[in-house]
């Protein structure tokens, strides 16, 4: 159902990634929405893959995304296999995703998600069937500075805006985070792995085999991989892994190959669009000559350093707040990094007016924005710190199998901010009477 065109509130968000691009649709129907990136059209749109997992879809889902459409070609993952650096298969699980949470994970190409946000926060409200008015996205507007007290941000070139409300989602690394979370706050730290991430096109990675005469090894089969996760563990005590999923109707394959940093000779790099170098990771993780044949297929390898971010003490100053990975950066052995951002950007809604602070059903005023943050963070901060102390959890036994540990109920089982309130209101009432 269309509501009112009343653009309320000024909103300015500082970052068009996953976080920021949400957070645009949902404000979007109530608030005049800006956001500044410092990149280009193009920003962000390296062809690798991601995981939209039951706690994203579900958010992103009402909101009109279509993961699993024409334009995404999302692709359903409910199983997955294992298999050792001798090509056994150790492990076959199919998951029950869909009955437990509603939604399969979706396997997608970044670009295409991001594509797909895009449309979310910029397409006419009535291609969307919604009110309101689309975000408007001012690339290669880098933001250098914000006052979050008065909600004023500040650009390269000394000009500024003003804002009711500051979103601040410049990623892992944050130049706006000491500014909302104080000088002193944690600064993201390599966790000592690194991952090269490829997207190989099933077609081509055939063509490499057939070139070589190869016979695919036994998990490069459709009828092996689709809809599944492939985890291929390198030799016993390599601390090597290569995590494989389709993407566009199975045309296509992420693999993210993850190793200990202590064992390459690579230079580090701060930048996660850096190029990352084939042979090295040829040499790392052709174990198996199919699966280097099949990695060597990709025409773009990328390489970063994992980093995470210890907590931080708060995400929320005046009327500026964090969120995505300047608020809690992690490393991808859980695939959560971004669906936790969708939940951030969720979180948002409480600006939305049609739950204002009294529950009245009242315009949220300018004045009722920085309680109302602090009411977001107060449960946003806890669950992500909880999220990083899990993730941080399968780091030391760094193997295919703590990844997929069952920690699906924490993460997928979540359903939004206001069942998020609810369950702390009665915690702390319960709290009470245990008192
Ligand atoms: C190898 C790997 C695999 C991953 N796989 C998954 C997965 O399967 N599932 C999952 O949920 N998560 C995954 N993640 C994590 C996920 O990618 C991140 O959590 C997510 O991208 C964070 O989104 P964001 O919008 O906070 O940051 P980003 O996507 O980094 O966006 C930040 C944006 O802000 C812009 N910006 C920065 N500074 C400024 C400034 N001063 N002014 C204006 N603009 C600025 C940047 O140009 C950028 O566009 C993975 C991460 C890695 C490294």
């Amino acid at each position: 159902m269309a509501i009112q065109n009343n653009q309320n509130l000024k909103v300015l968000i500082v970052g068009s990634g996953l976080a920021g691009l949400t957070a645009a649709r949902v404000l979007r129907e109530h608030h005049a929405v800006t956001i500044y990136e410092r990149g280009g059209v193009a920003v962000a749109t390296g062809g690798q893959g991601i995981m939209i997992a039951g706690n994203g879809n579900r958010i992103l889902t009402p909101l009109g995304y279509e993961g699993e459409g024409a334009r995404v070609g999302g692709v359903p993952i409910h199983r997955l296999r294992m298999f050792d650096d001798k090509n056994h298969q150790i492990q076959d699980t199919v998951m029950d995703l869909k009955a437990r949470f509603g939604t399969d994970i979706l396997g997608q190409k970044r670009s295409d998600f991001r594509d797909e946000l895009v449309r979310l926060a910029t397409a006419p409200s009535a291609e969307l069937g919604i009110g309101g008015e689309p975000a408007t996205v001012v690339y290669n507007q880098a933001v250098v500075g914000i006052d979050p007290e008065e909600g004023v941000v500040t650009f390269g070139d000394g000009t500024t805006a003003a804002a009711d409300v500051i979103v601040v989602a410049d990623g892992i690394h944050s130049r706006l985070r000491p500014l909302v979370a104080g000088e002193g706050a944690p600064k993201p730290q390599k966790t000592g792995h690194l991952a090269y991430r490829v997207a190989v096109s099933v077609e081509a990675a055939n063509r490499a085999l057939a070139e070589a005469n190869m016979k695919p090894p036994v998990w490069w089969r459709p009828e092996m991989f689709n809809n599944t996760t492939l985890v291929l563990n390198g030799p016993p005590g390599s601390c090597r892994v290569a995590m494989a999923y389709p993407l566009r109707r199975n045309t296509y394959f992420n693999f993210s190959c993850i190793m200990e940093t202590r064992v390459s000779s690579r230079r580090t790099t701060e930048s996660w669009h850096a190029d990352g170098d084939r042979d090295e990771m040829l040499e790392y993780f052709g174990w198996d000559e199919g699966l280097k044949r099949i990695l060597g297929s990709a025409t773009e390898v990328k390489c970063w350093d994992l980093q995470d971010l210890d907590p931080l003490p708060t995400w929320t100053k005046g009327r500026a707040i964090l969120i995505g990975d300047a608020a809690h950066a992690m490393t991808p052995m859980q695939g959560q990094g971004a669906n936790l951002s969708i939940e951030d950007a969720e979180a948002l809604r409480l600006l939305n007016n049609e739950h204002d602070a009294q529950g009245t059903g009242a315009k949220v005023r300018r004045e009722d924005v920085p309680a109302i943050l602090r009411r977001i963070d107060s449960v946003r901060r806890p669950r992500a710190d909880r999220a990083l102390e899990l993730v941080r959890a399968t780091h030391g036994r760094f193997t295919g199998h703590s990844k997929y540990e069952d920690k699906s109920d924490f993460f997928m089982g979540y359903s939004g901010i206001y069942a998020a309130l609810a369950e702390k209101e009665k915690g702390a009432a319960k709290h009470g009477e245990d008192k």
